[in-house]
C-alpha cells in the first residue's frame, strides 16, 4: 500500500506528502521513515493503490495519535490561515512523539530509599548538599521521574544518589497529579433559577451560546453543571481558561468536583506530563481537557460541549507560528462534533456581543451576583484635581483614607497597576529624552532592585543613567510606577501593613505565583499590590477595597481596542472586592474622569458601554465591522525589507483595483521598527469582511511569495497590538 506522508521537519520545501511504502493503516497514524538522511517520523494523511514513484522506502507504523476528525480540524486550519502541515500536526501530538522512541521507555520513577535525617545518611551527604536536597525533596512527594529530579538538581546530584543507592529506582508510569492546584473543596450548591436556565439552554442545545454574566454570578458553577450532564450522557468536554495563571485555580475546583477524569493540558508541565496528559484522555480515562488555548486540541472523541472562559481575553490568540484563533478553532470542532459551543464573559469581546445581538450567537445573561455576593460600589477619582490640591502622591486622599479603614478593621486590600501602555517610560525631565533599546526600539524599563534598565521586548539590560545622554541635565524621571514604587509609598503612609506584590519580577519563579496567592489568600498580608495577573478570578473572600491607580495608562495606547481593554480591566478587578458577605469597595484614580468608559464602568453597565463603543466603531470602520489586516516584513537588511514590502503593497494595490476600495490601505515603518536584530516594515490595511474572505489566500500567497532574505513575512488578522 501507498501511504502519504507528512514527516516531522518544519521547512516550507518539506511541507507536502511524501509517498511511502507500508501495510494498511488508519489515516493520521505514525510512522517512522528515513528521509533524505534522516531518521524521523511521520503522519499518515493519504493513501493509495500505485505511486508515480519507483522504489518507494518503507514507513513502518507505531501508533495512531490522531483520528479522523482531527485530521479534518487540521486541513480546516491550514486552508484558513495558511500553515503548513506539520506545524498544525505538532498542535495535536505531544512532543514525546516526535521521535521514534517509545514514549514509555526510559522514564524512571525515583523514590526515596533513605531517611535524609537520620545520623548515617546525614552523614553521608554532609558535603553534598544538593544530594541532599533532592532526597528532601524526594520525601517531600513520595517520588519523582528521573528527568525531572535532574532538572531540578542536576545530574551529578543524582547519580550521586543513585551511587549511596538513597533512591530506589521503578519504571511505575503511574501519573503524578502534575502542577499545584489552589486547593478547593467541592462545594454542592442548588442552582437559581437563573443558572437553570442557562444549563438546560446550553445542554439541550446546538449552536454558539454567548454567557455573559457579571463575576461572580455563577458562570463556573454553569460550566460545571453543564459538563456533568454531558458526561452523564458519555460525552467529554473541553474547557478553556486563558492564560496559564488562572489555570490552578479552574483546576482545582474541577479536580474537587470531578476528580481524575479532568486532564490538564498546559505547556507549564514537562513533556513526560504532558504526554501522560494527553495519554490518559486518548484512552478515555480523563474525559475533561483543562487548559489554556491548545487544550481545545486535546484528543478526545464525542466532544459534547466546548467552554471557552474569559472569551475575550487575549491570549486565545496565537501570535505566534502557527497562527490561529482558538475561538474560530473551536467552533469549527465544535460543528464538526455536534458539541454546543459556550462563550463565557463578563465582558464579552465587542464581536461576539454583536453576533449574539443578530441572533447569531444565542445570548444567556446572568443578571445578578449569586445571593449574598453584591458588586462593589466604584468611585471615581480624578487626579488633576488632587494635584491642583497639592497631593502628589500617587494616592489620592480617598484612596488613604479607604485603605487606612480597611486596615483598621483587619479586612484586606488589593492595589492593581495597569502596566500595559507606556507609563514605564525613562524621561529626561529637561528636555525629554526617552530610554529606548537599540535593537527593539521601545522604551527601556527602570528596575530599582537590580539599578538596570532592562528592554521588555528582548531582554536586552542597560546601565541605569545618572544624566541625561542629550543635555545632562539629572533630572532623570524613572517614570514608572512599578509596584515597588507602591509598595514604598504604601509603607511611608502605613508603617505596620504587611505588603505583598506580584507581577512579572516577583512571579519569575515557577512556584512563586502560587506562593504569593495563597500567602495572601491566608491572610499572610494585609494588601496585594500586583499587575494584570492579580486582575483576573481569584477569590479572596476578606478584600474589601479595590485601588486602581492608574486605570487610563491603556487608554493612551494607539489602538482602537484602548476603551475596550479599559473596560474589560476594571470590570475583572472590581470583581475582585467583595465576593463574600462583606460590601466591596472599589476607587479607581485617572487623569481622564469624564471618558466613557468610566463613566460606563463605574456601574457596571455594559451594555451600555457596548452600544457607544460599538457605534464608534461603526463610525470609524473599526472591528469587527472591518478586518485589520497587517503584512509584517522583517529582515535583517534594510533594503530586502524594505523591496520585499514595495512588492507586496504594489500587489495588494492591484487587488484593490479588483475589488473596489478598501478602508484604509499603507505601507510604512512598524511602530517599532527594530525587533531582535530585524528591521520592521508593513502593510496595513482595514478590509471589509466579504473583500477579507475574499482575498485572504491572495496575500497569504504575497507572504510566501516575497519573503524578503535574511528575514521573514507574515500575515496578522486583527492583531491584538500593533507595535
Ligand atoms: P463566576 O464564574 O461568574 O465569577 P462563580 O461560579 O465563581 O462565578 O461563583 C461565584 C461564587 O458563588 C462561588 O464561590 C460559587 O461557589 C458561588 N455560587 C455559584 N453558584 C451558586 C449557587 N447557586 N448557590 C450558592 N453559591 C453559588
Ligand atoms: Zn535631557
Ligand atoms: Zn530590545
Amino acid at each position: 500500500m501507498v501511504l502519504e506522508v507528512i514527516v516531522d521537519i518544519s521547512t516550507a520545501e518539506i511541507d507536502r506528502p511524501f509517498d511511502y511504502e507500508g501495510e494498511d493503516m488508519p489515516l493520521g497514524s505514525r510512522v517512522a521513515v528515513d528521509f533524505g538522511r534522516k531518521h524521523t517520523v511521520g503522519f499518515v494523511v493519504g493513501k493509495k493503490q500505485s505511486s508515480e514513484f519507483h522504489d518507494l522506502k518503507k514507513a513502518r507504523l507505531l501508533d495512531t495519535p490522531v483520528n479522523s476528525e482531527q485530521l479534518a480540524l487540521m486541513t480546516a486550519m491550514r486552508e484558513k490561515y495558511f500553515l503548513r502541515h506539520i506545524d498544525v500536526l505538532r498542535l495535536f501530538v505531544p512532543s514525546k512523539l516526535r521521535d521514534e522512541r517509545d514514549p514509555e521507555l526510559g522514564r524512571i520513577y525515583l523514590s526515596a530509599a533513605a531517611d535524609p535525617y537520620d545520623e548515617e545518611v546525614s552523614a553521608a551527604l554532609k558535603r553534598a548538599p544538593r544530594q541532599r536536597a533532592a532526597l528532601e525533596y524526594l520525601r517531600g512527594v513520595e517520588g519523582e521521574f528521573l528527568s525531572v529530579l535532574t532538572e531540578k538538581f542536576g545530574a551529578s546530584a543524582v547519580d550521586g544518589l543513585r551511587e549511596k543507592r538513597f533512591v530506589r529506582e521503578s519504571s511505575v508510569r503511574e501519573a503524578r497529579v502534575p502542577l499545584r492546584t489552589l486547593e478547593r473543596e467541592n462545594k454542592q450548591v442548588t442552582l437559581t433559577d437563573d443558572q437553570r436556565a442557562a444549563v438546560d439552554a446550553i445542554a439541550d442545545g446546538k449552536g454558539v451560546f454567548l454567557l455573559h454574566g457579571v463575576t461572580g454570578s455563577g458562570k463556573t458553577e454553569v460550566y460545571m453543571t453543564v459538563i456533568e450532564r454531558m458526561l452523564e450522557r458519555g460525552k467529554t468536554a473541553i474547557m478553556l481558561v486563558p492564560e496559564i495563571a488562572l489555570t490552578p485555580q479552574i483546576l482545582g475546583l474541577f479536580r474537587a468536583r470531578f476528580g481524575d477524569l479532568v486532564a490538564l493540558m498546559h505547556s507549564g508541565l514537562n513533556a513526560g506530563e504532558r504526554y501522560d496528559e494527553w495519554k490518559r484522555l486518548k484512552e478515555g480515562r480523563a474525559k475533561i481537557a483543562v487548559g489554556p488555548r491548545s487544550a481545545v486540541f486535546a484528543p478526545l472523541e464525542n466532544i459534547g460541549v466546548i467552554i471557552i472562559d474569559e472569551e475575550h481575553d487575549s491570549s486565545y490568540v496565537s501570535e505566534s507560528n502557527p497562527r490561529y484563533d482558538t475561538k474560530e478553532v473551536a467552533k469549527m470542532r465544535a460543528e464538526a462534533c455536534g458539541a454546543a459551543l459556550v462563550l463565557g464573559s463578563a465582558t464579552p469581546s465587542m464581536e461576539s456581543y454583536l453576533l449574539a445581538t443578530e441572533g447569531k450567537y444565542k445570548l444567556i445573561s446572568l443578571k445578578h451576583r449569586i445571593a449574598a455576593y453584591q458588586l462593589p460600589e466604584m468611585e471615581i477619582v480624578d487626579m488633576v484635581q488632587e494635584f491642583r490640591y497639592g497631593n502628589r502622591s500617587l494616592f489620592s486622599a480617598a484612596l488613604k483614607d479607604g485603605i487606612g479603614a480597611a486596615l483598621g478593621r483587619g479586612e484586606q486590600c488589593i492595589l492593581f497597576l495597569n502596566r500595559r501602555g507606556f507609563s514605564s517610560f525613562v524621561m529626561c525631565k529637561a528636555c525629554g529624552w526617552i530610554a529606548k533599546c537599540e535593537d527593539c526600539d521601545v522604551s527601556l524599563t527602570y528596575h530599582k532592585s537590580e539599578n538596570v534598565l532592562k528592554c521588555h521586548c528582548c531582554g536586552k539590560r542597560y546601565h541605569a543613567l545618572a544624566k541625561c545622554p542629550q543635555c545632562g541635565s539629572t533630572e532623570i524621571k524613572h517614570g514608572k510606577t512599578g509596584t515597588e514604587k507602591v509598595a514604598e509609598e504604601l509603607k511611608n503612609l502605613f508603617p505596620d501593613v504587611r505588603i505583598l506584590r506580584m507581577d512579572n519580577d516577583t512571579t519569575s519563579r515557577k512556584d512563586s505565583y502560587f506562593r504569593i496567592l495563597n500567602e495572601f489568600s491566608t491572610g499572610g498580608a494585609d494588601v496585594l499590590v500586583g499587575t494584570q495577573m492579580i486582575a483576573k478570578g481569584h477569590d479572596f473572600p476578606n478584600v474589601t477595597l479595590v485601588g486602581i491607580l492608574e486605570a487610563d495608562s491603556a487608554l493612551y495606547f494607539s489602538d482602537y481596542r484602548s476603551s475596550e481593554r479599559t473596560f474589560q480591566l476594571i470590570t475583572q478587578v472590581a470583581g475582585r472586592a467583595g465576593r463574600a458577605d462583606k460590601k466591596g469597595r472599589v476607587i479607581l484614580q485617572t487623569y481622564s474622569p469624564r471618558h466613557y468608559v468610566f463613566r460606563f464602568g463605574r456601574t457596571y453597565d455594559y451594555e451600555g458601554f457596548w452600544r457607544k463603543e460599538i457605534n464608534s466603531r461603526m463610525v470609524t470602520k473599526f472591528p469587527p465591522f472591518t478586518k485589520v489586516v497587517r503584512v509584517l516584513v522583517a529582515s535583517e537588511e534594510e533594503q530586502a525589507a524594505v523591496d520585499s514590502t514595495r512588492s507586496i503593497y504594489r500587489a495588494i494595490l492591484e487587488i484593490e483595483k479588483r475589488e473596489g476600495k478598501f478602508v484604509y490601505i499603507g505601507a510604512a515603518r512598524s511602530p517599532v521598527t527594530k525587533m531582535h536584530g530585524l528591521v520592521r516594515y508593513q502593510v496595513l490595511m482595514r478590509l471589509l469582511p466579504e473583500v477579507f474572505e475574499r482575498i485572504m489566500p491572495e496575500i497569504y500567497a504575497l507572504t510566501a511569495q516575497y519573503k524578503p532574505k535574511k528575514g521573514s513575512c507574515f500575515a496578522e488578522i486583527d492583531p491584538q497590538s500593533l507595535i
